[in-house]
């Protein structure tokens, strides 16, 4: 099957492949010339390795020489503006709206997540709650975006400590979803292997996502990040149960699946198992996944086997093979089961196209769709809108102070996507030689992309800039 699709890969045939070349330096039409300048820059910082992998030391250096404004002056209008969304409402409101006038869909996420040792009090745990139903609310509030998504850190509402406890009680023993969904009811329930102080802190944390369950059911599609494979089953369970409870009828929360563990295909099917036996939708988000480095190093640290794949060409056969199989359940249960493709990788993004035509799958019915981060890989997303497809872009919201980690986590995290950046770049550059070259005064404050009219003037994020208007370009350049 992988062969016969590879050729059609090759040739194009009936497939919609040869419109998704990925080619098209026409794509980045509706950016303004300094989001074209920015992404220039920032993607050139991130080809070095050496400084992405000492990004977090660099930070904290320019911090404390320019001060907490300094630095806030610096960041903001440049890797800040390429990867958040804003701080305030009315910032994040404003990136919506252009992120629906391209024909993408915002994806938001509070950058909140923790690892062992950052454990909070409960306190600030119900914090986070508020920050996470604000999400809810601010999800819903653009009337433009279609089936809006956001994403959820359940490290931000649950300890990570008492998520790594009940992934080890978890190799000994099942627990029973009833049980969850009986607790997040507010049923005092006492789970076996826990002391008192524990079983409290997971009553809380399962009455805190009952209530973002509740707050987004029937409007916004909540999808449950995964981390670390040390507390990965922990928040596997409680997502089952969260289904179990709020997805009867139709997905409305969903689970990650990493493709870089070797052991992702039978976590898949797992799911997939669990939906049936306990009878609820199942919303798949499928990734590479994001923290190979670590993964890898602790597993070493710890003389275990390495969780991951063992190459690049691995986890993508593992991505592609996870894929086929969502898409042909999905084409037998088209009520049941949903999927994100949730990668920058234009083969995987090709192979779900392809597989979708060849299943007559209709890719305006949503139980497809694809996502990429903010910043990312726009040539891969625009070209995806312009086709049709339902694409969604993750975007982190917050202040400086508040984005700073999470960007640095995911520069390092994403640098095998940022070091191929390249084509992306490439054509960036080729959007910025063509207005180079254009006469002055050309109009262009209208520009026809596809089947999309965008207005130019309207930057595509979050910092208001004016559209170049053809003169001065090359003294920015100079
Ligand atoms: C909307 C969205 C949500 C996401 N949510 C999550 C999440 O909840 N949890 C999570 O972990 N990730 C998540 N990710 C994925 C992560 O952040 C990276 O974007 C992703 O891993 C990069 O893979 P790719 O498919 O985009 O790109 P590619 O460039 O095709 O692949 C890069 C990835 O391949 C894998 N890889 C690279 N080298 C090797 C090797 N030598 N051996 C084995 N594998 C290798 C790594 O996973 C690496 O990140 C999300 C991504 C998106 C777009």
């Amino acid at each position: 099957m992988r062969d016969s699709e590879g050729e059609k890969l090759k040739s194009g045939g009936s497939t919609p492949l040869a419109a998704l070349s990925f080619e098209d330096p026409s794509a980045f039409r509706v950016k303004s010339f300094r989001e074209l300048i920015r992404a220039l820059g920032v993607f050139k910082f991130c080809s070095f390795p050496m400084l992405v992998n000492n990004s977090g030391k660099l930070i904290s250096l320019t911090r404390s020489l320019l001060g907490k404004r300094g630095f806030s002056l610096i960041l903001r209008p440049t890797v800040y503006a390429q990867f958040v969304a804003g701080e305030t409402e009315g910032e994040i409101a404003v990136a919506m709206e252009k992120m629906s006038s391209l024909g993408l869909r915002p994806m938001l996420a509070v950058p909140i997540e923790e690892d062992l040792g950052e454990s909070i009090g409960e306190h600030r745990y119900n914090e986070n709650l508020e920050a996470m139903l604000e999400c809810v609310r601010l999800s819903c509030s653009n009337a433009l975006t279609k089936d809006p998504m956001m994403q959820l850190k359940m490290t931000a509402l649950i300890s990570p400590e008492l998520c790594v406890k009940l992934t080890s009680l978890l190799s000994e023993q099942q627990y029973d979803l009833d049980l969850l969904v009986r607790a997040m009811d507010g049923e005092l329930i006492s789970f076996p292997g826990l002391t008192e102080t524990e079983n409290a802190h997971f009553l809380c944390g399962l009455q805190r996502l009952n209530k973002v369950g509740e707050a987004s059911v029937m409007k916004v599609r909540v999808l449950v990040d995964a981390e670390y494979t040390y507390m990965n089953p922990a928040l596997s369970l409680v997502t089952m149960a969260m289904m179990k409870k709020f997805n009867q009828k139709e997905a409305w929360i969903w689970n990650t699946y990493q493709c870089y563990l070797k052991e992702s295909r039978s976590l898949l099917l797992d799911g997939i198992n669990h939906s049936v036996n306990q009878s609820f939708c199942l919303g798949v988000k499928l990734v590479r996944g994001a923290y190979m480095d670590k993964e890898r190093k602790l597993a070493n640290q710890e003389s275990r086997p390495d969780p991951i794949h063992q190459s690049w060409e691995h986890t993508n056969d593992s991505y592609n093979g996870s894929l086929d199989i969502m898409l042909d359940l999905i084409s037998q249960h088209p009520q049941r089961y949903r999927l994100i493709v949730a990668t920058h990788n234009e083969e995987s993004v090709r192979h779900a196209a392809s597989r979708m035509a060849e299943l007559g799958l209709d890719k305006k019915s949503g139980s497809v769709c694809f996502g990429q981060l903010l910043g990312m890989c726009d040539h891969v997303s625009l070209t995806l809108g312009q086709q049709g497809y339902p694409i969604y872009k993750s975007m982190p919201y917050g202040s400086v102070d508040d984005t700073v980690p999470y960007l640095v986590r995911r520069a390092q995290e994403n640098r095998t996507v940022l070091q191929g950046i390249r084509k992306e770049r490439d054509l960036l550059r080729l959007e910025l030689r063509r207005r180079l070259r254009m006469p002055l005064g050309s109009p262009r404050s209208h520009l026809q992309v596809g089947a999309l009219a965008v207005s130019v003037s309207v930057p595509m994020l979050p910092i208001d800039v004016p559209e170049w208007n053809g003169k001065g370009g090359p003294g920015i350049l100079a």
